[in-house]
Protein backbone atom coordinates (compact mmCIF):
# COMPACT_ATOMS: atom_id res chain seq x y z
CA UNK A 1 0.00 0.00 0.00
CA UNK A 2 1.01 3.90 -0.67
CA UNK A 3 1.57 4.72 2.98
CA UNK A 4 1.31 8.63 4.03
CA UNK A 5 3.13 8.69 7.15
CA UNK A 6 2.72 11.45 9.62
CA UNK A 7 4.54 13.16 12.17
CA UNK A 8 7.86 11.04 11.42
CA UNK A 9 10.87 10.90 13.73
CA UNK A 10 13.95 9.39 13.56
CA UNK A 11 13.12 6.66 15.56
CA UNK A 12 9.61 5.67 13.40
CA UNK A 13 11.83 5.64 9.69
CA UNK A 14 14.46 3.37 11.75
CA UNK A 15 11.96 0.37 12.87
CA UNK A 16 9.24 0.98 10.20
CA UNK A 17 12.40 1.06 7.23
CA UNK A 18 13.66 -2.21 9.08
CA UNK A 19 10.91 -4.36 9.36
CA UNK A 20 9.34 -2.87 6.09
CA UNK A 21 12.09 -4.75 3.82
CA UNK A 22 9.32 -7.82 4.47
CA UNK A 23 6.41 -6.09 3.87
CA UNK A 24 7.24 -4.00 1.01
CA UNK A 25 5.00 -0.88 1.69
CA UNK A 26 5.40 2.76 -0.03
CA UNK A 27 6.46 4.68 3.09
CA UNK A 28 6.30 8.23 2.35
CA UNK A 29 7.45 9.57 5.63
CA UNK A 30 6.02 13.18 6.31
CA UNK A 31 6.74 15.71 9.34
CA UNK A 32 4.03 17.27 9.37
CA UNK A 33 1.19 16.02 12.08
CA UNK A 34 -1.90 15.26 10.03
CA UNK A 35 -4.71 18.13 10.92
CA UNK A 36 -7.09 20.08 8.94
CA UNK A 37 -4.20 21.97 7.10
CA UNK A 38 -2.10 18.95 6.33
CA UNK A 39 -4.85 16.61 5.27
CA UNK A 40 -4.28 17.50 1.58
CA UNK A 41 -0.84 15.67 1.99
CA UNK A 42 -2.31 12.18 2.01
CA UNK A 43 -3.29 12.57 -1.88
CA UNK A 44 -2.25 9.92 -3.72
CA UNK A 45 -1.71 7.35 -0.85
CA UNK A 46 -4.22 4.18 0.27
CA UNK A 47 -3.53 4.56 3.73
CA UNK A 48 -2.55 7.13 6.35
CA UNK A 49 -0.21 6.36 9.33
CA UNK A 50 -0.99 8.38 12.36
CA UNK A 51 0.03 8.79 16.03
CA UNK A 52 -1.48 9.64 19.42
CA UNK A 53 -1.32 13.97 19.17
CA UNK A 54 -2.52 13.55 15.19
CA UNK A 55 -6.00 15.13 14.70
CA UNK A 56 -8.07 12.55 13.26
CA UNK A 57 -11.61 13.90 13.48
CA UNK A 58 -14.45 13.76 11.31
CA UNK A 59 -13.30 17.31 9.33
CA UNK A 60 -9.89 15.69 8.57
CA UNK A 61 -11.81 12.12 8.39
CA UNK A 62 -14.00 13.65 5.10
CA UNK A 63 -11.37 14.92 3.54
CA UNK A 64 -9.54 11.66 3.63
CA UNK A 65 -12.33 9.51 2.50
CA UNK A 66 -12.52 12.41 -0.47
CA UNK A 67 -8.58 11.76 -1.52
CA UNK A 68 -9.14 8.18 -1.62
CA UNK A 69 -8.05 6.73 1.42
CA UNK A 70 -9.03 3.86 2.77
CA UNK A 71 -7.56 2.97 6.04
CA UNK A 72 -6.20 4.67 8.96
CA UNK A 73 -3.35 3.19 10.68
CA UNK A 74 -2.46 4.23 14.38
CA UNK A 75 0.89 3.16 15.32
CA UNK A 76 -0.38 3.48 19.21
CA UNK A 77 -2.59 1.17 21.52
CA UNK A 78 -5.12 4.17 22.51
CA UNK A 79 -7.61 5.37 19.43
CA UNK A 80 -8.80 7.85 21.08
CA UNK A 81 -7.85 10.79 19.05
CA UNK A 82 -9.65 8.94 15.90
CA UNK A 83 -13.10 9.70 15.63
CA UNK A 84 -14.14 6.13 14.77
CA UNK A 85 -17.73 7.21 13.97
CA UNK A 86 -17.04 9.05 11.40
CA UNK A 87 -14.68 6.83 9.85
CA UNK A 88 -17.03 4.56 10.13
CA UNK A 89 -19.70 7.05 8.25
CA UNK A 90 -17.04 7.55 5.51
CA UNK A 91 -16.20 4.09 4.97
CA UNK A 92 -12.74 3.99 6.24
CA UNK A 93 -11.16 1.22 8.40
CA UNK A 94 -8.79 1.98 11.81
CA UNK A 95 -6.03 -0.52 12.96
CA UNK A 96 -4.45 -0.32 15.61
CA UNK A 97 -1.59 -1.87 17.81
CA UNK A 98 -3.43 -3.56 20.56
CA UNK A 99 -0.67 -4.69 22.43
CA UNK A 100 3.26 -3.64 22.00
CA UNK A 101 5.03 -3.72 25.66
CA UNK A 102 3.08 -3.86 28.63
CA UNK A 103 6.11 -4.39 30.10
CA UNK A 104 7.65 -0.63 28.73
CA UNK A 105 4.71 1.23 30.10
CA UNK A 106 4.75 -0.33 33.58
CA UNK A 107 8.60 0.18 34.26
CA UNK A 108 8.32 3.68 33.59
CA UNK A 109 5.14 3.63 36.02
CA UNK A 110 7.45 2.56 38.72
CA UNK A 111 10.70 4.98 37.49
CA UNK A 112 8.20 7.83 38.15
CA UNK A 113 7.08 6.60 41.72
CA UNK A 114 11.09 6.22 42.25
CA UNK A 115 12.38 9.20 41.57
CA UNK A 116 9.40 11.20 42.94
CA UNK A 117 9.60 9.21 46.18
CA UNK A 118 13.88 9.20 46.62
CA UNK A 119 14.42 12.29 44.67
CA UNK A 120 17.01 10.95 42.68
CA UNK A 121 16.64 13.85 40.15
CA UNK A 122 17.30 16.40 42.21
CA UNK A 123 20.33 14.13 43.85
CA UNK A 124 21.58 13.97 40.56
CA UNK A 125 21.95 17.69 39.98
CA UNK A 126 23.05 18.40 43.69
CA UNK A 127 26.02 16.23 43.24
CA UNK A 128 27.10 17.36 39.95
CA UNK A 129 27.58 20.62 42.11
CA UNK A 130 29.46 18.66 45.11
CA UNK A 131 26.14 19.98 46.76
CA UNK A 132 25.96 16.56 49.57
CA UNK A 133 23.43 17.66 51.53
CA UNK A 134 20.43 15.31 52.24
CA UNK A 135 18.18 17.89 53.26
CA UNK A 136 14.89 17.51 51.26
CA UNK A 137 15.79 14.02 49.70
CA UNK A 138 14.22 12.15 52.40
CA UNK A 139 11.86 9.38 51.12
CA UNK A 140 9.90 6.50 52.44
CA UNK A 141 10.17 2.65 52.21
CA UNK A 142 8.07 1.36 49.44
CA UNK A 143 8.13 -2.02 51.20
CA UNK A 144 4.42 -2.39 53.42
CA UNK A 145 3.12 0.64 51.67
CA UNK A 146 -0.48 -0.41 49.81
CA UNK A 147 -0.77 0.73 46.31
CA UNK A 148 -4.37 1.25 44.32
CA UNK A 149 -4.31 -0.11 40.83
CA UNK A 150 -7.17 1.36 38.48
CA UNK A 151 -7.23 -0.45 35.20
CA UNK A 152 -5.83 -4.06 35.49
CA UNK A 153 -5.22 -4.38 31.64
CA UNK A 154 -2.31 -5.68 29.80
CA UNK A 155 -0.22 -2.89 31.48
CA UNK A 156 -1.72 -2.80 34.84
CA UNK A 157 -1.32 -6.43 35.67
CA UNK A 158 2.55 -6.01 34.70
CA UNK A 159 2.24 -2.88 37.21
CA UNK A 160 0.92 -4.59 40.11
CA UNK A 161 3.37 -7.47 39.79
CA UNK A 162 6.40 -5.40 40.18
CA UNK A 163 4.86 -3.28 43.01
CA UNK A 164 4.12 -6.78 44.72
CA UNK A 165 8.21 -7.30 44.31
CA UNK A 166 8.67 -4.25 46.19
CA UNK A 167 6.62 -5.85 49.09
CA UNK A 168 3.52 -3.77 48.63
CA UNK A 169 0.08 -4.54 49.34
CA UNK A 170 -1.41 -4.01 46.03
CA UNK A 171 -5.47 -2.87 45.92
CA UNK A 172 -7.35 -2.93 42.25
CA UNK A 173 -10.54 -1.49 40.52
CA UNK A 174 -11.81 -2.75 37.19
CA UNK A 175 -14.97 -3.35 35.79
CA UNK A 176 -13.82 -6.89 35.29
CA UNK A 177 -11.34 -8.82 37.81
CA UNK A 178 -8.06 -10.69 37.07
CA UNK A 179 -7.92 -13.88 38.53
CA UNK A 180 -4.74 -14.87 38.61
CA UNK A 181 -3.88 -11.14 40.18
CA UNK A 182 -6.35 -12.29 42.80
CA UNK A 183 -5.29 -15.50 43.67
CA UNK A 184 -1.38 -13.39 43.64
CA UNK A 185 -3.27 -11.35 46.65
CA UNK A 186 -4.27 -8.63 45.32
CA UNK A 187 -7.59 -7.23 46.49
CA UNK A 188 -10.33 -5.46 44.36
CA UNK A 189 -12.10 -2.55 45.94
CA UNK A 190 -15.03 -0.01 44.64
CA UNK A 191 -13.30 2.96 43.84
CA UNK A 192 -14.25 4.64 46.84
CA UNK A 193 -12.47 2.63 49.13
CA UNK A 194 -9.19 2.23 46.82
CA UNK A 195 -8.60 5.43 46.93
CA UNK A 196 -9.59 5.80 50.50
CA UNK A 197 -6.83 2.94 51.49
CA UNK A 198 -4.09 3.70 48.76
CA UNK A 199 -0.76 5.41 49.43
CA UNK A 200 -0.09 5.48 45.80
CA UNK A 201 -2.59 5.29 42.75
CA UNK A 202 -1.87 4.71 39.69
CA UNK A 203 -4.22 4.80 36.33
CA UNK A 204 -4.02 2.52 33.58
CA UNK A 205 -7.42 2.23 32.28
CA UNK A 206 -8.28 3.44 28.89
CA UNK A 207 -10.00 7.20 28.59
CA UNK A 208 -13.70 6.89 28.03
CA UNK A 209 -16.61 9.23 28.41
CA UNK A 210 -17.06 6.91 31.58
CA UNK A 211 -13.30 7.52 32.73
CA UNK A 212 -13.16 11.19 31.54
CA UNK A 213 -12.36 13.21 34.96
CA UNK A 214 -12.18 9.97 36.63
CA UNK A 215 -9.31 11.91 39.11
CA UNK A 216 -11.46 15.18 40.60
CA UNK A 217 -11.95 17.43 43.00
CA UNK A 218 -14.19 14.65 44.94
CA UNK A 219 -12.24 12.15 44.29
CA UNK A 220 -9.24 13.66 45.35
CA UNK A 221 -10.99 14.71 48.47
CA UNK A 222 -11.60 11.02 49.05
CA UNK A 223 -7.41 9.78 48.72
CA UNK A 224 -5.67 9.22 51.50
CA UNK A 225 -3.61 12.88 52.65
CA UNK A 226 -0.14 13.28 51.19
CA UNK A 227 -0.92 10.22 48.60
CA UNK A 228 0.65 9.84 45.71
CA UNK A 229 -1.32 9.44 42.37
CA UNK A 230 0.82 8.51 39.28
CA UNK A 231 -0.67 9.04 35.42
CA UNK A 232 0.94 7.07 32.16
CA UNK A 233 -1.93 6.09 30.70
CA UNK A 234 -4.62 8.85 29.17
CA UNK A 235 -4.24 12.70 30.09
CA UNK A 236 -8.06 13.59 30.42
CA UNK A 237 -8.07 10.84 32.80
CA UNK A 238 -7.15 13.62 35.37
CA UNK A 239 -8.54 16.80 35.73
CA UNK A 240 -5.23 18.90 35.95
CA UNK A 241 -6.80 22.41 37.99
CA UNK A 242 -8.50 20.29 40.34
CA UNK A 243 -4.75 18.11 41.07
CA UNK A 244 -3.06 21.54 41.05
CA UNK A 245 -5.47 22.64 44.20
CA UNK A 246 -4.95 19.57 45.97
CA UNK A 247 -1.23 20.13 45.51
CA UNK A 248 -1.78 23.35 46.75
CA UNK A 249 -3.03 22.70 49.86
CA UNK A 250 -0.84 19.56 50.25
CA UNK A 251 -4.09 17.04 50.22
CA UNK A 252 -1.66 15.05 47.41
CA UNK A 253 1.47 14.68 48.40
CA UNK A 254 3.46 13.90 44.94
CA UNK A 255 2.31 13.50 41.15
CA UNK A 256 3.49 11.87 38.15
CA UNK A 257 2.70 12.40 35.47
CA UNK A 258 3.43 10.50 31.50
CA UNK A 259 0.74 12.20 29.83
CA UNK A 260 -1.52 15.76 30.35
CA UNK A 261 -4.62 16.49 28.86
CA UNK A 262 -3.72 19.02 26.37
CA UNK A 263 -0.23 17.36 25.36
CA UNK A 264 -0.95 17.23 22.05
CA UNK A 265 0.14 20.88 21.32
CA UNK A 266 3.05 20.06 23.71
CA UNK A 267 4.81 16.55 23.71
CA UNK A 268 6.67 14.78 21.15
CA UNK A 269 8.85 17.98 19.80
CA UNK A 270 11.42 20.10 20.98
CA UNK A 271 9.75 23.50 22.08
CA UNK A 272 12.51 24.80 24.18
CA UNK A 273 13.17 27.96 22.53
CA UNK A 274 9.72 28.70 22.36
CA UNK A 275 7.69 30.83 25.45
CA UNK A 276 5.45 28.27 27.00
CA UNK A 277 1.87 29.53 26.45
CA UNK A 278 0.24 26.72 28.75
CA UNK A 279 -0.14 28.46 32.23
CA UNK A 280 -1.69 25.32 33.76
CA UNK A 281 0.84 23.18 32.71
CA UNK A 282 3.23 26.04 33.98
CA UNK A 283 1.99 25.87 37.18
CA UNK A 284 3.08 22.14 37.30
CA UNK A 285 6.29 22.90 36.78
CA UNK A 286 6.44 25.12 39.94
CA UNK A 287 5.43 22.33 42.35
CA UNK A 288 8.73 20.37 43.49
CA UNK A 289 6.70 17.01 44.50
CA UNK A 290 5.72 16.76 40.83
CA UNK A 291 7.31 15.10 37.92
CA UNK A 292 6.35 15.23 34.50
CA UNK A 293 7.51 12.94 31.66
CA UNK A 294 6.62 13.84 27.85
CA UNK A 295 4.48 10.51 26.86
CA UNK A 296 7.87 8.75 26.70
CA UNK A 297 6.52 5.41 28.93
CA UNK A 298 5.97 3.23 25.44
CA UNK A 299 9.46 4.43 24.16
CA UNK A 300 11.73 1.27 24.41
CA UNK A 301 13.65 -0.81 21.86
CA UNK A 302 11.71 -3.98 22.21
CA UNK A 303 8.24 -1.73 22.19
CA UNK A 304 9.42 0.63 19.04
CA UNK A 305 10.31 -2.85 17.55
CA UNK A 306 6.98 -4.06 17.96
CA UNK A 307 5.06 -1.09 17.10
CA UNK A 308 6.63 -1.18 13.33
CA UNK A 309 6.11 -4.77 13.09
CA UNK A 310 2.36 -4.69 14.28
CA UNK A 311 1.26 -1.60 12.31
CA UNK A 312 3.25 -2.97 8.74
CA UNK A 313 1.31 -6.40 9.13
CA UNK A 314 -2.61 -4.48 9.73
CA UNK A 315 -1.43 -2.76 6.47
CA UNK A 316 -0.77 -6.05 4.87
CA UNK A 317 -3.76 -8.13 6.61
CA UNK A 318 -5.81 -4.85 5.23
CA UNK A 319 -4.47 -4.66 1.88
CA UNK A 320 -5.05 -8.72 1.07
CA UNK A 321 -8.17 -9.00 2.91
CA UNK A 322 -9.86 -5.57 3.14
CA UNK A 323 -10.12 -6.22 6.96
CA UNK A 324 -7.67 -6.89 9.81
CA UNK A 325 -7.78 -9.15 13.36
CA UNK A 326 -6.54 -5.71 14.83
CA UNK A 327 -9.47 -2.97 13.41
CA UNK A 328 -11.14 -0.80 15.99
CA UNK A 329 -14.66 0.08 15.44
CA UNK A 330 -17.27 2.81 15.68
CA UNK A 331 -20.69 2.45 16.41
P1 LIG B 1 -6.03 -2.84 28.33
O1 LIG B 1 -7.18 -2.64 27.42
O2 LIG B 1 -5.27 -4.12 28.30
O3 LIG B 1 -6.48 -2.59 29.86
C1 LIG B 1 -7.33 -1.56 30.24
C2 LIG B 1 -8.08 -2.02 31.49
O4 LIG B 1 -8.87 -0.93 31.96
C3 LIG B 1 -9.02 -3.20 31.22
O5 LIG B 1 -8.80 -4.22 32.16
C4 LIG B 1 -10.40 -2.56 31.38
O6 LIG B 1 -11.38 -3.48 31.87
C5 LIG B 1 -10.10 -1.48 32.39
N1 LIG B 1 -11.15 -0.48 32.48
C6 LIG B 1 -12.00 -0.03 31.51
N2 LIG B 1 -12.86 0.87 32.03
C7 LIG B 1 -12.53 1.00 33.35
C8 LIG B 1 -13.06 1.77 34.41
N3 LIG B 1 -14.10 2.59 34.23
N4 LIG B 1 -12.49 1.67 35.63
C9 LIG B 1 -11.44 0.82 35.83
N5 LIG B 1 -10.91 0.05 34.86
C10 LIG B 1 -11.45 0.15 33.64
O7 LIG B 1 -5.05 -1.60 28.05
P2 LIG B 1 -3.49 -1.50 28.37
O8 LIG B 1 -2.70 -2.01 27.23
O9 LIG B 1 -3.24 -2.04 29.73
O10 LIG B 1 -3.31 0.09 28.36
C11 LIG B 1 -3.92 0.90 29.35
C12 LIG B 1 -3.84 2.34 28.92
O11 LIG B 1 -2.46 2.75 28.93
C13 LIG B 1 -4.28 2.59 27.47
O12 LIG B 1 -5.65 2.84 27.40
C14 LIG B 1 -3.49 3.82 27.07
O13 LIG B 1 -4.31 4.94 27.27
C15 LIG B 1 -2.32 3.84 28.04
N6 LIG B 1 -1.02 3.73 27.38
C16 LIG B 1 -0.09 4.70 27.63
C17 LIG B 1 1.16 4.63 27.03
C18 LIG B 1 2.23 5.65 27.30
O14 LIG B 1 3.25 5.67 26.60
N7 LIG B 1 2.09 6.50 28.30
C19 LIG B 1 1.45 3.57 26.16
C20 LIG B 1 0.47 2.58 25.95
C21 LIG B 1 -0.76 2.66 26.57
Amino acid sequence: MKVAFFGTHAYDREFFDRFNARTGHQLHYLTPHLNEETVVLAEGHDCVCVFVNDVVNETVIAQLASLGVKLIATRSAGFNHIDLDAAKRHGLAVVRVPAYSPFAVAEHTAALILTLNRKTHRAFNRVRESNFSLDGLMGFDLHGKTVGVIGTGKIGRVFARIMQGFGCDVLAHDITEDAALVASGVQYLPLPDLLRKSDIVSLHCPLLPSTHYLIRAETIASMKPGAMLINTSRGALVDTRAVIEALKTGHLGALGLDVYEEEADLFFEDQSGQLLQDDVFARLLTFPNVLITGHQAFFTREALQAIAMTTLENITEFAATGDAKNRVRGK
